[in-house]
C-alpha cells in the first residue's frame, strides 16, 4: 500500500491507509494505547485497541521511533472532536505496526522549547533538536522566504550566478578564512567575506541583473546575531542609482515578507540620513517599533542613507566605514577625486533596517578606474599595493563597466525578524557553538601528519 500523509488523512475516513513517521508521544493506558504520530506534514491520533495484534509491539515502541502503521480511520465520535487540533476529528486505529528504527531514550526532550537545553547538548545532537516544532518552523520559514526571494527576482529579469568559494584574500574589513593550496605550498585560498568583486565582474560581463543565495564566511568574534558563516541574497544591477535599488529591494521584501503573512509597519520604509539616525536613536539601526506592535509581531523597515565614506583607523589613517568599492554621492565625487574634506564626504551606501537589526546593504559602485583608485589614494595606498589589492578590478574597469549597484540582504537577520527570535544559531540549520565547534561534527580538529606534509605546513604551537 502507498504511503498516505498525515494531513490528507481525512480523505481516507472508513478506509485502511498506511503512514509512516515518528511517535511524537506514547500514552500507555494499560489496556489500550495511544499514540501521536508525526510525519513532515503533521501530527495524527493512534489507537491500539487491546485485540488487536498490534499492541505488544505498541508497549515496546519508545518516543522517536520510525514506524510504518497499518491503520483504519475512524472518525472520532461528536464528544471526543478537538476541533483546535489538526486531525482532531479523526483517529487511526492501529491495526500493525513495522518499527523502521527504534529509537533509543533522547537526550534531551524536545516536544517542547530546546532553547533552554545546554547549547553543547543541543548541537552535538542537532539532528533531534531540529525535530522540535519550532526549529521545524524556523527552517521552513528561512526555505520559503528564500524561495520566494528567488522567484521575485526570476520575474523581474535576474540571472542566479553562482561565484567560487575558493578565492583571493579581500579588502572586505574581516579577517578570512583561509584554505592552504596543495598545488601551490606555501600558498592560500581565502573563503569569500561576499561575492562582491565577482558580482561588479558579472556586470562587467554584461549580466546586468546578477543574484545569488551565497555564503559569506568571516572570521569575526561571535555575538548573538553573528556567526563564522551566514548567508545574503545578493543582488547587483546595472544601469541603476541608488533610488532604482532601494526601490527593488523594497520592492522584493515587501512582495515576500506580506505574502507570508507578515504586516509592516510603515509603506514607502522610511529613509533617515545616518546623522539623523545618530542623533535621534544614538545608532544605525533601530526599532520602530512600539510594544504593541511588537508583540504582534509587526515589521518596522527603515533606509538608511548618506554615511560617511570615511573613518579615522586608531593610527590615524583614513579606512572606509562599509564598503571601499562604493561610489560617493554625486555632490561628493568631485572632494573624493582631489582627496578633498575627507572626513565630509558622503557614501551611495543604504543600510536597510527591521526591527532593530542591519538587515541589509549595499552601495551604487565606482565603475571607473579613476574613482577606485582615488578611494585607495584616500586610505593611502601606493600604487602597487592598489594595484596588488585591487588591480583585476581596475582592469576590468577599463574595458566597459556599466555603471552599477547592488545590496546583500543577511538571510539570518531577516528570519530572526520573521520568526522573532534572538539567536541567529536559532535560524540555521548547523551553526557553531560560542567557542566555533561546529555542531554534530568535530571541527575545528587537528589534520593528520601526512595531511599536513601534504600542504607543506608545519604547526608552530599546538594550541592547549
Ligand atoms: N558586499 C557587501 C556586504 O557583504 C554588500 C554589498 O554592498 O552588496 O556587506
Amino acid at each position: 500500500m502507498e504511503r498516505v500523509l498525515i494531513r490528507d488523512l481525512k480523505a481516507h475516513v472508513g478506509e485502511e491507509v498506511v503512514i509512516a513517521g515518528w511517535v511524537d508521544v506514547r500514552r500507555d493506558q494499560g489496556k489500550m494505547v495511544f499514540f501521536d504520530f508525526r510525519d513532515r506534514s503533521g501530527m495524527v491520533q493512534g489507537v491500539v485497541l487491546p485485540k488487536s495484534e498490534a499492541i505488544e509491539v505498541a508497549k515496546d515502541t519508545r518516543q522517536e521511533s520510525v514506524v510504518a502503521i497499518t491503520g483504519k480511520v475512524n472518525a472520532r465520535p461528536e464528544k471526543n472532536v478537538q476541533a483546535d487540533r489538526q486531525n482532531g476529528d479523526i483517529e487511526l486505529e492501529v491495526l500493525h505496526i513495522e518499527v523502521l528504527n527504534a529509537a533509543e531514550t533522547l537526550p534531551f526532550d524536545i516536544s517542547g522549547d530546546t532553547s533552554g537545553i545546554d547549547e553543547s547538548v543541543r548541537l552535538e545532537h542537532r539532528y533531534l533538536d531540529l525535530r522540535s516544532a519550532r526549529m521545524q518552523k524556523n527552517m521552513k520559514v528561512r526555505s520559503e522566504f528564500i524561495r520566494r526571494c528567488r522567484e521575485f527576482l526570476f520575474g523581474n529579469d535576474f540571472t542566479e550566478i553562482e561565484t567560487p568559494l575558493l578565492t583571493e584574500s579581500t579588502p572586505e574589513g574581516s579577517r578570512d578564512f583561509v584554505v592552504p593550496s596543495r598545488l601551490n605550498p606555501g600558498k592560500f585560498y581565502a573563503l569569500p567575506q561576499s561575492p562582491q568583486q565577482y558580482k561588479q565582474l558579472l556586470m562587467t560581463a554584461g549580466f546586468e541583473r546578477y543574484f545569488q543565495i551565497a555564503r559569506a564566511v568571516r572570521d569575526e568574534d561571535l555575538r548573538a546575531d553573528r556567526g563564522f558563516e551566514h548567508t545574503q541574497v545578493d543582488i547587483e544591477m546595472s544601469f541603476v542609482n541608488m533610488e532604482e535599488v532601494m526601490n527593488t529591494v523594497e520592492a522584493m521584501i515587501t512582495k515576500t515578507v506580506e505574502d507570508m503573512g507578515y504586516t509592516i509597519k510603515e509603506k514607502p520604509f522610511p529613509r533617515i540620513s545616518y546623522k539623523d539616525a545618530m542623533e535621534k536613536y544614538g545608532a544605525d539601526k533601530f526599532d520602530l517599533r512600539t510594544e504593541e506592535e511588537k508583540e504582534k509581531g509587526i515589521l518596522a523597515y527603515a533606509w538608511v542613507v548618506n554615511f560617511p565614506f570615511f573613518e579615522k583607523t586608531d593610527d590615524g589613517k583614513w579606512t572606509f566605514t562599509h564598503n571601499p568599492f562604493s561610489m560617493p554621492i554625486p555632490e561628493h565625487l568631485e572632494w573624493l577625486m582631489k582627496g578633498e574634506n575627507i572626513g565630509d564626504i558622503l557614501t551611495t551606501q543604504y543600510d536597510l533596517v527591521c526591527n532593530g537589526y542591519e538587515s541589509g546593504g549595499g552601495s551604487i559602485r565606482a565603475h571607473r578606474a579613476e574613482i577606485l583608485e582615488a578611494t585607495y589614494k584616500i586610505m593611502g595606498y601606493s600604487k602597487e599595493e592598489m594595484e596588488n589589492s585591487v588591480g583585476h578590478m581596475l582592469k576590468a574597469f577599463t574595458y566597459g563597466t556599466p555603471p552599477h549597484g547592488g545590496i546583500a540582504l543577511g538571510v539570518e537577520r531577516n528570519i530572526m525578524n520573521l520568526t522573532s527570535e534572538s539567536m541567529l544559531r536559532e535560524v540555521q540549520a548547523f551553526p557553531m557553538t560560542r567557542g566555533g565547534q561546529t555542531s554534530v561534527m568535530k571541527a575545528p580538529k587537528p589534520l593528520m601528519k601526512k595531511q599536513l606534509d601534504e600542504l607543506s605546513i608545519e604547526v608552530k604551537k599546538a594550541q592547549k
